[in-house]
């Protein structure tokens, strides 16, 4: 691969795409917005430690998948390849409980994992995610699951799978992995090499398994949901009645447990059908021991990531891009009445409206030609003799009709043209 490429796992996200990103990015701000949650930005590398205590050794993610490397002060730092361990180390140090009660946080940004590269699965990736930290009430679940299938909802993405699953607490789990271990041990050599390896450290990622044998043998594996003690069953019936309340559709999945160590209870996974073996576009859970575990305070928490390549690639093939239609499209020709049209293009733009400068200074037909195609709800005309008189000319571009206007009555007549602008892209 040359030199002047992006690194294998990263992209560019080029002007013809970007629009659904922004799109995606002001309707998850919208939505979290309302629910009085805060945006939080924490660094994008931390200490390796903080992955390894946080999200756990035996996890693919710390095991295989992190960027690490030594700083010029030989200091073992990491990539983030995922948020929470980020925002909880920023609640931890800044003592953000003490700020009172419950703390509704969420962030957006890039996410680093070596994995092998293919659609819908980057080296650097791109997460919008939510932490509700300090409490341990099942609203705070569903209130989080209902976010997200609101922000995908408010996307237009329908057809999403919501799954369901509780993993109980430390003692629920230790109960159902033995009962796991004994179920598969029979099976050992059947199952794929990773879940061999897992077998003894982390059986609960077997029922993960992407492989089609081990899956089939976990078909009929004991199902922790018969493991959950009291208060985890409480906890998860009420979750499920909460959710049938707000009329959100899931399914039960004992199968799903979430690739890192620190979930407990409530653990679900947003799923589409439309892409391919990609097909997890958010995936949340409870994770009451992770605040602890760093060294606060034992902090019950809920949270959310969704990945936002998966629900672009899922926005292509819905809906067209959201491009820019600019209000004016400015064509001058002739020293005069270009430097007229820098400044109107300034002046318009401080009223609010967006303007595109045509820069080529070709003959009139080019410029008409490319207002045409931009799209835009008026071009104005700015030649010889509009630069003489004072005047401008204006074309509204759908019903070809003209009018002559000083500049000065077009700069008056703000709130008409807003006006009339808006029923045209309406
Ligand atoms: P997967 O099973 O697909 O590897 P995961 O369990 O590792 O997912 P999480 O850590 O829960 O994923 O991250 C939440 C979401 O972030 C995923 O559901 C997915 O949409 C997205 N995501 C995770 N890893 C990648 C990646 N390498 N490239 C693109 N998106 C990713
Ligand atoms: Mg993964």
């Amino acid at each position: 691969m040359g030199e002047m490429q992006a690194i294998r796992g990263t992209r560019d996200i080029l002007p013809a795409e970007v629009g659904y990103w922004q799109f995606v990015e002001s309707t998850a701000g919208q939505i979290l917005g309302r629910a009085l949650y805060q945006e939080i930005r924490t660094p994008m590398f931390e200490n390796t430690s903080l992955f390894e205590r946080g999200i756990g050794e035996a996890t693919d993610v710390v095991g295989k998948e992190m960027y690490t490397f030594l700083d010029r002060g030989d200091r073992s730092l990491t990539l983030r390849p995922e948020g929470t361990a980020g925002v909880a180390r920023a609640y931890i140090e800044h003592k953000l409980q003490a700020a009172g009660g419950i703390q509704r946080l969420w962030y957006k940004g890039p996410m680093f994992r070596y994995e092998r590269p293919q659609a819908g699965r980057q080296r650097q990736f791109h997460q919008i995610g939510v932490e509700v930290l300090g409490s341990d009430d099942p609203r705070a679940d569903v209130e989080a699951i209902a976010l997200a299938t609101e922000i995908l909802k408010a996307l237009g993405l329908e057809n999403l799978k919501l799954d369901l699953n509780s993993v109980g607490n430390g003692e629920d789990r230790q109960s159902y992995r033995q009962a796991l271990i004994d179920y598969l041990t029979p099976y050992r050599d059947s199952l794929d090499e990773d879940s061999r390896e897992r077998l003894s450290k982390n059986p609960l990622r077997i029922l993960d398994s992407k492989d089609e044998k081990t899956k089939e043998i976990c078909r009929n594996a004991p199902s922790i949901l018969d493991h959950l003690g009291e208060e985890s069953r409480k906890h998860f019936d009420r979750v499920r009645s909460l959710l049938t309340d707000l009329g959100i559709v899931y399914r039960v999945n004992p199968c799903l447990v979430r690739g890192l160590d620190y979930y407990t209870r409530t653990a679900f996974e947003i799923i589409s059908d439309d892409l391919g073996a990609q097909a997890t576009v958010c995936g949340g859970g409870r994770y009451d021991g992770l605040i602890a575990q760093l060294g606060g305070a034992p902090t019950p928490a809920v949270g959310w990531a969704i990945g936002l390549e998966r629900l672009i690639l899922l926005l292509q093939q819905k809906r067209a891009n959201p491009v820019l239609i600019p209000d004016f499209y400015l064509v001058s020709k002739g020293e005069k009445a270009e430097a007229i049209g820098v400044v109107l293009a300034k002046q318009l733009r401080e009223q609010g409206f967006s303007v595109e400068l045509d820069l080529s200074g070709s003959a009139f037909g080019k410029q008409f030609k490319r207002a045409d195609r931009s799209g835009a709800i008026v071009c104005l005309i700015l030649g010889d003799e509009e630069a003489e008189g004072g005047t401008v000319r204006l074309k509204w571009m759908q019903t070809q009709e003209q009018v002559s206007l000083s500049r000065e009555e077009l700069l008056n007549r703000q709130e008409m043209l807003r006006n009339q602008i808006d029923r045209h892209k309406s």
